[in-house]
C-alpha cells in the first residue's frame, strides 16, 4: 500500500539519476596549481595528505571550499579539531617558558608532576581565557568534564616522558611555521607547522602530537602511500630552512589519545622529490579524481584504504551504478604515475 509520507516521485527520480552513467572525469583545469595569475600559492602538509587519499575531496574541501549542511546537535563534547587545537595550545603554553633554558623535557615533566602534580594542576587552572573560550560551546557541567579530561591527558603524557617511555630532549622550537618551494612547481610552496623540535649536540628530533589514538592500520604503510606525510616532509622542511647541514632530523608521532600516551618513531628515509612528483602532476593538470577504497582494491594497491567516507559522498558518486569500474579506468589513464608510485611504495616500505 502506498504511503502519503514517502516521497515516491523523488525516490524514483533519484534512482533514475543514479543509474545514469557518470560522465565527469575529475579534470578541473581552472583549479590547476600553481595559478599563473596568483603571486604565491601554497599547499599545506595536511592538504597534501588529503590529496594523497582522495584528490576529489581535496578539490571540493580545500580548493572549492564547498561546505556540507550539518544539522545542529546538542554538544556534549568538543569536536576533534577543537579538542586537538586546545591540547596543542596547552602543550605549547606549558613548554614555552623553558625554551632556550637548556632544560630537558624529562626535567620539565618531573617539575610539573612534583608535589603530587601540584604545579601541573596550577598551570591548568591558570590557562589563559583565550584557550578556554574554545570550551564555551559546551554546557557548563560538560566544560568542567573537558578541563578534567585535559588535565588527565597532560598528566599522562608527562608521566610517560618522566619515565622515559616518551622521548624528549632540549625543546628548541614550538609550533614552528615554515614555507618551502614545491619541488618542480615554481610558484607553489609547501607550508608546514611543526609542533615541537628538540635538540642535543646539533641533532634534531621533530615531534608531531596527535590528540587521538594510534591508528589500527600499519603506520609505515600509510607513510609510504603519502596518507601520513609528516614523517617525510617535516624533517625535510626543517633541513631546507637551515643554513648549516647536519644529520637529518628524527621524527616521532605522539599519540596522546592512547592509554597511556605512546610515541611512534618513524625513520624519514623516503625520497621526498620522488614522493611528491605524482602530486605535482595532479596539481599541475588539475586532475581531481575520487579514489574510493573499492576502486583501489580493484587496482590491487595493497593497504590503500583511501576513502574516509567523507561528507562529499553524494558528490563523488562512488555508490553510483558502474562508478567503481569507471574510476578504475580513469585512475589507470589519468593518475598512472601516482598508481605506479603507490605500487612501488610496498618496496620502499621495507626501508622505513
Ligand atoms: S566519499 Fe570517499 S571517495 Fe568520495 S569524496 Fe569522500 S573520501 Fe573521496
Amino acid at each position: 500500500m502506498l504511503s502519503s509520507r514517502i516521497p515516491y516521485r523523488y525516490l524514483l527520480e533519484a534512482d533514475r539519476h543514479r543509474r545514469r552513467e557518470v560522465a565527469w572525469n575529475g579534470h578541473v583545469p581552472e583549479a590547476a596549481m600553481p595559478d599563473p595569475q596568483q603571486k604565491e600559492q601554497r599547499i599545506s602538509v595536511t592538504d597534501l595528505e588529503v590529496l594523497a587519499r582522495c584528490p576529489f575531496r581535496y578539490y571540493v574541501d580545500r580548493l572549492a571550499q564547498w561546505r556540507p549542511l550539518i544539522p545542529l546537535e546538542f554538544p556534549d563534547h568538543m569536536n576533534p579539531l577543537d579538542w586537538g587545537g586546545l591540547v596543542h595550545a596547552c602543550l605549547e603554553y606549558l613548554i614555552q617558558p623553558y625554551l632556550g633554558q637548556r632544560v630537558t623535557l624529562q626535567e620539565l615533566a618531573k617539575q610539573l608532576l612534583g608535589d603530587s602534580g601540584g604545579p601541573l594542576r596550577k598551570a591548568v587552572a591558570s590557562l589563559p581565557n583565550r584557550f578556554l573560550s574554545r570550551l564555551e560551546i559546551l554546557p557548563i557541567p560538560f566544560r568542567q568534564v573537558a578541563i578534567t579530561r585535559l588535565e588527565t591527558l597532560l598528566k599522562a603524557y608527562f608521566e610517560e616522558v618522566a619515565k622515559g617511555d616518551c622521548s624528549g630532549d632540549f625543546p628548541v622550537e614550538l609550533e614552528l611555521k615554515r614555507r618551502v618551494p614545491f619541488p618542480g612547481l615554481a610558484g607553489l610552496r609547501i607550508s608546514g607547522q611543526i609542533d615541537r623540535i628538540d635538540e642535543r649536540d646539533n641533532v634534531f628530533h621533530v615531534y608531531d602530537y596527535k590528540s587521538g589514538k594510534s591508528p589500527p592500520s600499519k603506520l609505515s604503510r600509510d607513510v609510504s602511500l603519502g596518507y601520513k606525510i609528516q614523517p617525510v616532509l617535516y624533517p625535510w622542511i626543517l633541513a631546507e630552512g637551515r643554513s648549516q647541514s647536519s644529520a637529518p632530523a628524527a621524527f616521532s608521532f605522539i599519540f596522546l589519545g592512547d592509554s597511556p600516551p605512546s610515541e611512534k618513531a618513524l625513520d624519514p628515509l623516503l625520497n621526498v622529490e620522488e614522493l611528491l612528483k605524482p602530486f605535482a602532476e595532479m596539481l599541475e593538470t588539475g586532475m581531481y579524481l575520487p579514489t574510493p577504497s573499492e576502486t583501489m582494491r580493484e587496482l590491487e594497491i595493497e593497504g590503500a584504504d583511501s576513502c574516509l567516507f567523507c561528507e562529499y559522498a553524494s558528490l563523488c558518486r562512488r555508490f553510483d551504478w558502474g562508478a567503481c569500474d569507471r574510476y578504475v579506468d580513469l585512475v589507470e589513464q589519468e593518475l598512472s604515475s601516482r598508481l605506479l608510485s603507490m605500487g612501488r611504495s610496498s618496496q620502499q616500505e621495507g626501508e622505513i
